[in-house]
């Protein structure tokens, strides 16, 4: 099958005691109209979604992508998804996508049409981009103020911190302000200067002999590629801690890097105009076991 490929999903309640669910996908043409003009993802951004990486036919760390998608309609108010089906709709695309290469595959949750019965859902796949420079030679990292300050998440569930919603205009924002400032990415830092996550990415440094990420406390999105480096890394032998990472540890840390799902690990090579230390072997050891993985 060509790439993109798009399935539409009639996503059904989370205690459907359904356990066939072809006839709830239908495979469209991405260039034919798929969606109604009062759909509430385009209007309002009002859904979530996830994208997770396929590699040579494997779907990567398909139950915590499912799982964050859970949390992020539970924090949204919307229905529940049906993980059972949602690994059916993924299986049903691997059967039709191409077993060799990296392709994204997005998958969205949306409150669906104004004033509709139900929510909508659909999953598209599509080649990635090859990033193979990016993961060689890292990126240039400008630090962005967010906006609010730690503990926002708890103290404003409504600014729906911490869910992977459809509404990431700022989040391009951040990176077209990383490019007018002359580097490649951003990294979010709260009003009381401390290290959130990149605006497509999270971000692992290490420090005093520890590889540490922020503690995913609810305003900021739990990473599943951090997930996957930090098992890699404890498997080594390495210490590996989730806590607050005031920004001037950042600028001290003896190596840092933006990781996500399609991009995998990439080395902060300069932070806010100032050359950073790199560890490129460890980020090629990361890379080359992420990309290995099956699953
Ligand atoms: N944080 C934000 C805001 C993101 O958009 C992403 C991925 O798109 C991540 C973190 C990294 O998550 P993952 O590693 O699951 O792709």
């Amino acid at each position: 099958m060509p790439l993109p490929y798009t399935l539409l999903i009639d996503p059904l309640p989370a205690d459907s005691p359904r356990t066939d669910f072809d006839a709830t996908f239908q495979a469209v043409d991405a260039d034919a109209p798929a969606l109604r003009v009062a759909e509430l993802s385009t209007q309002r951004g009002d859904g979530v979604f996830e994208t997770l990486s396929v590699v040579n036919g494997h779907p990567q760390e398909v139950e915590p992508h499912l799982a964050r998608l859970a949390n992020s309609a539970a924090i949204c108010d919307l229905p529940a998804p049906n993980a059972a089906q949602w690994r059916a709709a993924i299986d049903a695309a691997i059967r039709q996508l191409p077993a060799e290469g990296q392709l994204a595959l997005k998958f969205v949750l949306s409150r669906g049409v104004e004033h509709g019965p139900a929510p909508t859902a659909w999953l598209h796949a599509t080649a990635a981009p090859d990033y193979t420079d990016v993961r060689a030679h890292g990126v240039r990292v400008v630090t962005l103020d967010r906006g609010y300050a730690r503990g926002v998440a708890e103290r404003a569930p409504w600014l729906l911190m911490g869910a992977k919603t459809l509404s990431y205009a700022v989040n391009m924002a951040a990176l077209r302000e990383a490019s007018w400032r002359g580097a490649d990415d951003a990294l979010f830092l709260t009003t009381d200067d401390y290290v959130m996550e990149g605006p497509t990415s999270s971000v692992v440094i290490r420090s005093g002999g520890e590889y540490v990420t922020p503690a995913p406390s609810g305003a900021i999105l739990h990473g599943t590629t951090q997930q996957a480096m930090f098992d890699y890394l404890a498997g080594r032998g390495e210490q590996v801690v989730y806590r607050d990472i005031p920004a001037d540890e950042l600028r001290r840390a003896d190596a840092a890097w933006l990781v996500s799902s399609v991009r995998l690990a990439v080395a902060i090579t300069a932070l806010d105009g100032h050359a950073f230390p790199v560890d490129q072997p460890l980020t090629d050891e990361v890379n080359a076991h992420l990309l290995a993985r099956t699953a």
